[in-house]
């Protein structure tokens, strides 16, 4: 059970069910107020004869109709907005592939409030202000660099802004500067590792790192032991994305069970994506989340898109904010092929079972006369590449487990260790060659 010293805000923090929905209920409201400050809100929320004065119950929350991606990219730049412009202090930005891209306007209030939430997931893993943090996260209008810097300093910590790229570097200052705690893209973790190893560095001799923070990309629980083992650190699953601030949103605590979301800034709900209906507790859909802290921009039931469930029971932590289990993908991630549905997530879970596979993996799709064809390319690890006949019987084994998870027969290709494309960021998993009804 944590007590007081173990919450960097106990208040919020050790609120019962109760507590919780009592205040949920009361900043939605003011936030619904607060919403007829934006041109889009005001008219939405009157077509749909939304005010303030009828949300009685928390229950009321489907009254209001669903926010969407393609609503942030109808009203670029700052359609959304329920401040002036004068009143904020920072945009984050997100690159658009399609169409327009989307701004997320932040007051000097929300900021602080940003701020507070990471330093709040920080100190829930035991981290402390005699902790050194380094963030290998991309600084400027990706939030993993600024909203955990912020975080960061706020807990009192003792900051490396390194950044990302430059893996010398980034080993030196782990090495140099005594850094006790991480921030890395899980494929990030796994790429620093290998070249410790190329460099003669035992992290645990070496370094005094203990603690890693993992996130903005989906990954398995088998990625997170191997990286824990690897690292000799504690992982962490940090969950966020920049229409809700960035990281912050969502974090596991000590238990490693799932991502308590923090319900005094979201009301979190869990929707089938094609009925838009909520689902009971434990069962998997699409995350919806409404802002009920935040000034600038607030949002009202945004669809994420992203896929996971909320873990029903409590959590021994003792903390009655609800915990979602670990990100399946985003419903765009879903692959469909030869008429089946297939996450990139479900295919890493059994690579990652071998050990003799390193992490990095790419999915590639391609058109061919007889079909489409799948082909999954893993490096390999701890086995001497040249041993035809042991990489064979391992090519075989990975097939036929691929084959009674997704059951589809997929071409398996072993390829050694650093000869796959590796990215800074976000990792790439999947190239999709083909020219389908569902991506031409
Ligand atoms: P961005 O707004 O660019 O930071 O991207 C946010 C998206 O990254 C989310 O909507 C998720 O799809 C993904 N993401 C962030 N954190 C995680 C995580 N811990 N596990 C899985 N996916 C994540
Ligand atoms: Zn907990």
């Amino acid at each position: 059970m944590v007590n007081q010293e173990d919450c960097f805000n106990p208040e919020m923090e050790l609120m019962s069910r109760r507590e919780i929905e009592t205040l949920q209920l009361q900043r939605l409201k003011a936030t619904v107020e607060h919403c007829m400050n934006s041109p889009f809100y005001n008219t939405r929320l009157k077509d749909y004869g939304v005010s303030a004065e009828n949300i009685k119950s928390l229950d009321d929350l489907k009254r209001i109709p669903f926010t969407t991606k393609q609503d942030l990219r109808n009203t670029y730049p700052f359609g959304i907005a329920s401040v002036s412009l004068d009143k904020c202090a920072r945009l984050h930005s997100s690159s658009g592939t399609t169409g327009n891209p989307t701004v997320i306007l932040h007051t000097q209030k929300d900021l602080n409030e940003w701020a507070n939430a990471v330093a709040r997931c920080l100190y829930m893993v035991g981290l402390r202000p005699n902790d050194v943090f380094q963030n290998s996260s991309g600084y400027g209008m990706f939030t993993g660099g600024l909203g955990f810097q912020y975080g960061a300093e706020r807990l009192g910590m003792l900051t490396v802004p390194a950044a990302a790229g430059n893996t010398m570097r980034q080993i030196k200052f782990i090495k140099d500067f005594g850094t006790t705690a991480l921030h890395a893209v899980p494929s990030y973790a796994t790429r620093l590792f290998e070249i410790m190893q190329q460099e003669g560095v035992d992290p645990n001799r070496d370094t005094k790192l203990k603690t890693l923070i993992i996130g903005a990309e989906p990954h398995s629980e088998e990625q997170r032991r191997k990286i824990e083992e690897m690292l000799g650190v504690k992982a962490y699953n940090s969950f966020g994305m920049s229409e809700m601030c960035g990281p912050g949103v969502a974090f596991e605590c000590k238990e490693q069970n799932g991502l308590h979301i923090w319900e005094d800034y979201y009301i979190v709900e869990i929707v089938n994506p094609d009925t838009l209906e909520p689902v009971p507790d434990g069962e998997f859909g699409e995350l919806v989340l409404t802002t009920i802290n935040r000034e600038a921009m607030p949002l009202l039931r945004y669809r994420t898109r992203d896929l996971t469930r909320i873990l029903p029971g409590d959590c021994p932590c003792g903390r009655q904010h609800k915990r979602l289990d670990r990100m399946k993908g985003r419903s765009d991630d879903m692959i469909i092929f030869r008429g089946v549905n297939i996450f990139p997530i479900q295919i890493e879970t059994v690579l990652m079972q071998f050990k003799e596979l390193g992490t990095n993996y790419l999915i590639t799709l391609d058109n061919s006369p007889k079909g489409d064809v799948m082909t999954v390319e893993v490096e390999v690890n701890a086995l001497a590449t040249d041993d035809f006949g042991r990489l064979a019987t391992l090519q075989k084994e990975i097939i036929s487990r691929l084959k009674a998870e997704i059951l589809v027969t997929v071409k398996v290709r072993l390829v050694p260790n650093g000869n796959l494309p590796q990215s800074e960021g976000k990792a790439v998993r999947v190239k999709d060659n083909r020219k389908t009804l569902y991506n031409s």
